[in-house]
């Protein structure tokens, strides 16, 4: 097969920099990346192509060779023996941070850590602002331990895989690349079990299901994650466990509303406590206070608790809570509370010292109306 121009394949020109070639590469790469590109076959042909062409063109004593004598310059100048391992190199100098260091072949990393699991709990406000401990049913992968973990019958082992010489991987000669690929006979982890334990069906992990008793911290709010280090999935063939993450979901409030350290709640009170001052009942999360309003409350004076909200989960002080007064107006009265109310209306000197708000406010009517 006749190879395409290395400059043709990026789409650059004959003296590109390298800033540029190495964005051209990687803008023809991503495209053709095989993970993104699983449904086209001819996407890992390009994707080398392009690799190819990057790996001689980024490399000034190859590029020389290459725009000297072409294609022929590089293949007769002992390339032939180069190992693959420069060719990873660039890959995870240019997809480092795209791809997370994977690798663009199915290359497994060989990681025996278990997965880690995450369980969501629902926890009621009371709970949130006080901390409880919950039990809680995991699903959870455990080690064998009628095999420790090997996936082995007793009394045998795991033997070195004969495809890959327990490399784990295979490598394949792509003209002068050698690609790396997952051991099929092995999946990649370098061993074949020949008797395996009956228990675990030679897989070294079991699923069994384990109650944990998790300690939630008193102030903890919707989004927090608890890490509860090693209670996740047992790893493969006794490797590290994962662990597990409860994801803390706190349900809304009947009384209170939360805004982080803080609570808040509506109070009613009566208009006439609200007019002569008093004393009123507040709601807390640890029973009713009693406090005392002052004489010509308005709706939506905010009354503030010192102390009385959520603990700082991370420092700094516990928060407060914040009542909202909502004078109540009164209905379905008798014919004689509405008598009384009218002789009281009447009885208002129309001031600015009885009815402050509506005095503010008609004076402002009116100078918005005369303005125009
Ligand atoms: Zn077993
Ligand atoms: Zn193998």
């Amino acid at each position: 097969m006749s190879k395409r121009d290395y400059y043709e394949v990026l789409g650059v020109k004959k003296g590109v920099d390298e800033g540029e070639l190495k964005k051209a590469y990687r803008k023809k790469a991503m495209k053709f990346h095989p993970d993104r590109n699983s449904d086209d076959p001819s996407a890992p042909e390009k994707f080398k192509e392009a690799s190819e062409a990057y790996e001689v063109l980024s490399d000034s004593s190859k590029r020389n060779a290459y725009d000297q004598f072409g294609h022929q310059g590089v293949e007769s100048s002992g390339f032939g023996s180069h190992s693959g391992e420069g060719f990873n190199d660039i890959f995870s100098d240019i997809f480092g941070d795209v791809f997370g260091g994977g690798d663009p072949f199915g290359r497994r990393q060989r990681s025996n850590r278990g997965s880690d699991l995450q369980y969501s709990m629902t926890i009621s406000l009371e709970d949130a602002v006080r901390g409880v401990t919950e039990k809680i049913a995991v699903p959870a992968l455990e080690s064998c331990d009628v095999c420790s973990g090997t996936g082995a019958e007793k009394g045998s082992s795991p033997i070195t895989c004969s495809g890959c010489n327990g490399a784990g991987q295979v490598r394949m000669q792509q003209g002068f690349f050698s690609v790396a690929q997952t051991c099929r006979q092995c999946s990649g982890s370098g061993q074949v079990i020949k008797d395996p334990c009956k228990p675990c069906k030679g897989k070294g992990r079991i699923e069994r299901r384990k109650t944990l008793s998790v300690k939630i911290p008193a102030g903890v709010d919707t989004g927090d994650r608890i890490r509860l280090a090693g209670e996740g999935e047992a790893g493969p063939n006794g490797g590290q466990t994962g662990d597990l993450f409860v994801q803390i979901k706190v349900l809304p409030h009947d009384v209170f509303e939360r805004d982080g350290r803080h609570l808040y709640c509506e109070v009613p009170i009566s208009f006439v406590d609200a007019t002569l001052g008093g004393e009123i009942q507040i709601p807390t999360l640890d029973g009713k206070v009693k406090i005392k309003i002052p004489e010509g409350t308005q709706t939506g004076k905010l009354f503030r608790l010192k102390g009385k909200g959520v603990d700082a989960i991370r420092g700094g002080s516990k928060g407060d809570l914040l009542c909202r007064a909502v004078i109540e107006t009164p209905q379905n009265l008798t014919k004689e509370q509405k008598e009384l109310l009218q002789n009281l209306q009447s009885s208002f000197n129309k001031s600015d010292q009885q009815t402050p708000l509506s005095s503010e406010w008609f004076d402002k009517v009116k100078s918005f109306f005369e303005s125009k």
